[in-house]
């Protein structure tokens, strides 16, 4: 399986806590601990031409994993169309965090993905669908503390799955792992993430990541929708 972990890489320049807690920016943390035996991963960031992103290179790619914040509108319509695109024909989607308010996001749920936020609260974080293979080996309930308040409503069409609620500290609630399919693709968001905090060093969040993965990974890829006239195979 081949992964792109796409992160915008903005935050890391400016803010030296983002860096101290994922050397080499986010990109290249969450790299090193989905890679293994069977996962390839490869990154990419705004600071690549062309976002690092294109039509060869998803042809190639299974998963993406996206991470943005302050910088989606630098990311060009033309590439957040290239990966709605593969992700119609079949590559998985990852979307992290922030990543809610992305071009690609927002254009594959078609609706503003807006939701309330505040930064430093504590979450306990509630496995829904024990059963379901992102939850797998995953605790049925976890604290992450600090980390942003993302509250309800959260602006998205009702997902196939909510495999993880969110409970924040200032009586919030998230839906804070969801799944939708989208033509041939399959698409999970996850909330926690925020740069300035720990996450991406818990376990458990470690895990969901690497299971959502596998679970987004296609059978089959770059499976074109046609839409032929068609002749009746009976007479
Ligand atoms: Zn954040």
């Amino acid at each position: 399986m081949k992964v792109l972990v796409w992160n915008e890489n903005v935050h890391e320049k400016h803010d030296p806590r983002v860096t101290e807690l994922y050397p080499g920016g986010l990109h290249s943390y969450i790299a090193s601990f989905l890679e293994s035996e069977d996962v390839e991963v490869v990154t990419a960031t705004l600071d690549d031409e062309e976002c690092g992103i294109t039509d060869a290179l998803l042809d190639t790619v299974d998963v993406v994993i996206w991470w943005g914040h302050m910088a989606h509108g630098r990311v060009p319509d033309e590439i957040a169309d290239c990966v709605h695109r593969h992700v119609l024909s079949g590559m998985g989607l990852v979307v992290l965090h922030s990543g809610h308010h992305s071009k690609v996001f927002k254009k594959l749920m078609g609706t503003t993905c807006n939701l309330k936020w505040r930064d430093g609260a504590r979450e306990r974080i509630w496995t829904i669908m024990p059963n379901h293979p992102i939850a797998e080996g995953v605790d049925e309930t976890f604290v992450l503390d600090p980390e942003e308040m993302y509250g309800e409503r959260f602006d998205i069409p009702n997902p196939d799955d909510v495999i993880f609620l969110g409970w924040f500290n200032g009586g919030e609630v998230f839906r804070s792992g969801c799944t939708w399919t989208r033509g041939n693709g399959k698409i999970f968001y996850f909330q926690p993430g925020h740069e300035t905090n720990k996450s991406f060093q818990n376990a458990n969040v470690q895990k969901v990541i690497k299971n959502a993965v596998k679970w987004a990974c296609p059978v089959r890829k770059n499976m074109e929708i046609p839409c032929p006239e068609f002749m009746p195979l009976e007479k």
